[in-house]
This record gives C-alpha cells, sequence and structure tokens, in this order.
C-alpha cells in the first residue's frame, strides 16, 4: 500500500511541515481553499474517521488540541475544522486528516 500522507508523515515525501510531534503532523493543504489552510493527520495510519476505534481516543482527543494550538499560533479566531469522511463526503485521500482553514467567510450549512 502506498499511501501520501503516511509518506509525509515519515518524511520520504518531502513537505515542509507546519507542526510535528510524536503522534501529529501538519502541513499546509497542496490546493488552499481558504487564506489559511492547513491538515492535520495521525503519524498512525487510519484511513477514515469511522475506522478508528477506541484505542484511537487519546489520539483524536490530541489532534483537536493541537488544531487548537495552530489556531492559537496563527492567531486565527475563528476557523473551521472538518473531516470528510467517504468520497461521497468529498474524501479524496483516505488517510484520515482533518482541514483546519480559516481566513474567510464560511457558509454554512457546509456545502
Ligand atoms: P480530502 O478531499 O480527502 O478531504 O482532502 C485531501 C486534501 O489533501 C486536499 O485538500 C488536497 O489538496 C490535499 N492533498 C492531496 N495530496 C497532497 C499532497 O501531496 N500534499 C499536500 N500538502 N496536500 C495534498
Ligand atoms: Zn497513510
Amino acid at each position: 500500500m502506498t499511501c501520501i500522507f503516511c509518506g509525509i508523515a515519515d518524511g520520504s515525501v518531502k513537505s515542509q511541515l507546519i507542526y510535528e510531534d510524536d503522534h501529529v503532523v501538519a502541513f499546509k493543504d497542496l490546493n488552499p481553499q481558504a487564506p489559511t489552510h492547513l491538515l492535520l493527520i495521525p503519524r498512525k495510519h487510519i484511513a477514515r474517521l469511522s475506522e478508528a476505534d477506541e484505542q484511537d481516543t487519546a489520539l483524536l482527543g490530541h489532534i483537536l488540541l493541537v488544531a487548537k494550538k495552530l489556531a492559537q499560533q496563527f492567531d486565527l479566531k475563528d476557523f473551521r475544522l472538518v473531516t470528510n469522511n467517504g468520497k461521497g463526503a468529498g474524501q479524496s485521500v483516505d488517510h484520515l486528516h482533518f482541514h483546519l482553514m480559516a481566513g474567510r467567510r464560511f457558509l454554512w450549512p457546509a456545502g
């Protein structure tokens, strides 16, 4: 299996990381949809949120707190944090990721 986001997380695919720790990596989206558009991923390969399980409880909570820290670091007051789960919801990369987006108005409900 080749997974582009596993490659970014393990350094085999070059990417400028915005944040990294033992469990989570964040980097800029290649095709940004907002002035600030980061992707937060677990180093562990989980294809999508629906494939996470109880063992991932701490990891998932940690990702949310990293999102909060990055929002603080980038001085984002209003931001949107999104995960697309499955093709029909817009998921194009099968490695769990959260989009952290800011810098423009967001519509609700999301399109
Ligand atoms: P999804 O559509 O799965 O929710 O989001 C995948 C995101 O990953 C898209 O916004 C896309 O622009 C981004 N992306 C896909 N491949 C790469 C890559 O190789 N590097 C980076 N930085 N972003 C990528
Ligand atoms: Zn992966």
